[in-house]
């Protein structure tokens, strides 16, 4: 049988530097279509009145819309910021700027897709669902860990799950990766965020999907979040090295695939709304038996930089809550076959989930 390799579509243009962020009049200006098509910025309403707002080169009938990322994106989120939009404005704007973590990410490029595309988002929740390009637009990280940045993927809440929009119109036209946006990010979540890097290098080089491909991108990633959690680098240095990271994780699971904790994390993200960083740290400090080193790697770190997890997340749970889980989790069947290969159906039964899970 022949191979049929995937043709993946990259980041086309990206700026990275302290201050970059500066630059994005002139990045955003050959792409205004005229004064009536406006560029209208989706952000993170943690900076909402703080000076990086004033920072956001406005013009014209251009719109902010601040958004909370204490919950994660949801279908029905993403049609309602269209519907505003188009009853916003006569015709389609310029393009969408994303500036946030990865909630703001993953939202600004489900609304690019769907000002194009009829319906709910959630009937292109999914692969390869999407059949007319996006409108333009830029994905501007403020903290780093997700590869959210790079990735052709949009995660979305929908009504009967969590999937992303996988399309070769997902994947951002610009990119601006500064550093100094990431400086007021609490430590915890740096932790939860910075380790969700961590985990992708760890179940993309531990897998069975690996290639030279995704192995070049992951060792990197890995080596710089050991430089990050492990060294001892300067705050700048550290925020530097920490986006590139998030940029190679992501890069690495592009050709590749997740694993036991991504799977599992879906599971406590759909029934019980725990964010992906955390949810995955929650699994993941469970999973000796699967990534023996990277356990033990994880909790050297969570020990040097004193984060703490929450406990009996999962203690009050019904059977039902139980086999919910486990249904989302068992049918991300990529993931499985990543991490265990062709027979991971006889490796991980759902007694042996639940046995994790109630760990948790
Ligand atoms: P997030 O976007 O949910 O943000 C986490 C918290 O950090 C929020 O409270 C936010 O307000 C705050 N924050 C962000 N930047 C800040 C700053 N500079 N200063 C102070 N606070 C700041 O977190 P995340 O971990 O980046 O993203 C998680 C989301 O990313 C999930 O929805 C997950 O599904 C998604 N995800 C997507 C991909 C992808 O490839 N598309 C990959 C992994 C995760
Ligand atoms: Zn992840």
């Amino acid at each position: 049988k022949k191979t049929m390799y995937k043709n993946f579509p990259m980041v086309p243009r990206v700026i990275f530097g302290k201050g970059s962020f500066d630059q994005l009049a002139d990045i955003l200006l050959p792409k205004r279509r005229h004064s009536d098509a406006p560029f209208i910025f989706l952000v993170d309403d943690v900076f909402e009145g703080k000076a990086l707002v004033s920072r956001i080169p406005l013009l014209f009938n251009d719109q902010i819309i601040f958004i909370s990322a204490d919950e994660e994106p949801k279908t029905q989120q993403v049609d309602m910021l269209v519907g505003k939009i188009q009853n916003d404005y006569g015709e389609l704007p310029s393009g969408i700027v994303g500036i946030g973590g990865g909630t703001i990410m993953d939202l600004a490029k489900a609304v690019s897709i769907l000002l194009t595309n009829k319906g709910s988002s959630s009937l292109y929740q999914g692969w390869d669902l999407v059949h007319k390009p996006s409108i333009y637009h830029v994905g501007i990280p403020t903290i780093s860990g997700t590869g959210a940045e790079v990735s052709r993927t949009a995660v979305l809440l929908g009504p009967q799950k969590k999937l992303g929009i996988n399309s070769d119109f997902t994947t951002f036209d610009q990119v601006v990766l500064d550093p100094d946006l990431t400086q007021g990010v609490p430590k915890e979540q740096w932790f939860y965020t910075g380790m969700d890097c961590f985990i992708h290098c760890i179940e993309s080089l531990d897998g069975t999907y690996l290639n030279a491909f995704s192995q070049s991108y992951g060792e990197k990633a890995l080596e710089l979040c050991k430089e990050v959690y492990l060294g001892d680098l300067s705050a700048q240095e550290s925020r530097d090295k920490l986006m590139m990271a998030s940029w190679h994780g992501g890069m690495s699971i592009a050709y590749s695939q997740v694993g036991v904790a991504h799977a599992m994390s879906y599971g406590l993200g759909f029934l019980l709304g725990v964010r992906h960083g955390l949810g995955n740290c929650l699994v993941f400090q469970h999973l000796e038996e699967f990534y023996p080193e990277g356990v033990r790697l994880f909790k050297i770190m969570q020990h040097k930089h004193d984060i703490g997890m929450p406990e009996g997340v999962c203690s009050q749970l019904s059977d039902s809550d139980f086999q919910t889980m486990i249904r989302v989790s068992l049918s991300m069947k990529p993931l499985w076959e990543n991490a265990l290969g062709p027979k991971w159906q006889e490796i991980i039964t759902p007694a042996k989930l639940e046995s994790i899970y109630r760990k948790i």
